[in-house]
């Protein structure tokens, strides 16, 4: 337990300036006077980039690496690209995640009730899983390394390591260990997800997973191949538990297992290494929405709860657990009472939610 822990806030673009400070307010709510966190705001991005010409200066670097958390809106702006058309907005997440080995990415997906489903019938409780999306090899370690040649060829590598699909496997056992199991059966069951059939680096994928998976015999597995899992996925969301999966992979489906909750406003993420952790929503910084005040809030909050949560094991502090348990019934509460943003076919305004959850979880100091 520590006395103070300090908190790198990057704000970013779009509307990740919205929805970081609602959920820093919603933070400060829920541990009161006696907050032990200190924010501390560290600029970097895309706008940053347009003013300054640098996308992630080496001070707010320092700050996020030295930080005992680091909470994340947005980043990036369609357009504003390097030269090599890749595009500046996004270098602050993804150096964070290759030079602090980032590798776990959390993405819990779960239907909350007074949230229509896109999908006929289901209904709250029935999808809930974890996308574990490996964040520190696989296609996107190729970012900035691949070759272009003469205009008229363009390579980039996929990346397994053993060392890296071992511990990304590893964590996923262990977060299905600690797991209700699935929705529709109560069993508690990874899914190696890949496309094995055809490239050799997810069969290498695939063999590292069943060698680990026997040391956890109380856990059931299965394979699904990537394609066959997008259908799966709108077909029978009900069905998984924990899903493991290489980088891109992860990233597309946890856009897809976001539309089936109600959309990406909705989504957490944990970016998780063995020394630090980034907080941010799943989605994109929404350049169509941005300044209007109606982006939806709860998945930096939900991600906000998750940094809590994580601070809180990590330093067994039993008042950082807490406050993650408050604010994550605070969002159960106020999405089952129809506070609901445009997004999600509501009215509510994001400043209006975050007051709703602000008051919620002060009631419930
Ligand atoms: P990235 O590739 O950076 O993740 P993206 O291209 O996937 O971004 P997003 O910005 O994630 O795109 O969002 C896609 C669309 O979903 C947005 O244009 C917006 O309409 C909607 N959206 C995303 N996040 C939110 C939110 N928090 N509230 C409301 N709508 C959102």
């Amino acid at each position: 337990m520590k006395d103070v822990y300090d908190i790198a806030v990057v704000h970013g673009d779009g509307i990740g300036p919205e929805v970081c400070a609602a959920a820093v307010e919603v933070v400060r709510a829920a541990l009161g006077n006696r907050s032990p966190l200190n924010f501390r705001e560290y600029p970097a991005g895309a706008e940053h980039y347009l003013k300054t010409g640098e996308s992630f200066p080496d001070a707010s670097f320092e700050g996020c690496r030295n930080a005992d958390a680091i909470l994340h809106g947005a980043g990036g702006i369609p357009g504003v690209v390097h030269p090599d058309g890749t595009e500046a907005g996004l270098d602050f997440t993804l150096r964070l995640r290759f030079e602090l080995d980032l590798y776990a990415n959390i993405r819990p997906i779960r239907l909350f009730e007074g949230v229509t489903c896109p999908l006929a019938g289901v209904k709250a409780g029935e999808i809930d899983y974890v996308i574990l999306r490996e964040n520190s090899e696989g296609l996107y370690a190729a970012r900035g390394a691949g070759v272009q040649l003469r205009g008229e060829l363009a390579v980039d590598n996929l990346v397994q390591t053993r060392t890296g699909v071992e511990r990304i496997v590893r964590k996923a056992f262990e977060l299905a260990r600690q797991s209700n199991g699935a929705p529709r059966d109560g069993v508690r069951r990874v899914t190696c997800c890949d496309k094995a059939n055809v490239l050799r680096s997810y069969a290498f994928f695939r063999s590292i997973f069943s060698r680990v998976a026997e040391e956890y015999p109380d856990i059931a597995t299965e394979y699904v191949l990537i394609d066959a899992m997008t259908m799966h996925l709108v077909l029978k969301p009900g069905h998984f538990n924990v899903i493991v999966t290489e980088n891109m992979f992860g990233d597309i489906i946890s856009d897809l297992g976001a539309a089936t909750i109600g959309g990406m406003g909705l989504a957490p993420s944990a970016e998780l290494g063995d020394r630090n952790g980034f907080f941010q929503a799943a989605h994109g910084s929404a350049p169509d929405i941005a300044g209007k005040g109606i982006a939806n809030p709860y998945g930096t909050v939900l991600s906000a709860a998750a940094m809590l949560d994580w601070l809180g094991v990590r330093h067994q502090d039993a008042s950082l657990a807490a406050a993650a348990t408050n604010i994550k019934t605070a969002v159960n509460d106020a999405l089952a009472s129809g506070c609901l943003s445009a997004d999600l076919k509501g009215s509510w305004k994001s400043a209006d939610i975050t007051r709703m959850l602000c008051e919620r979880v002060a009631e419930a100091n």
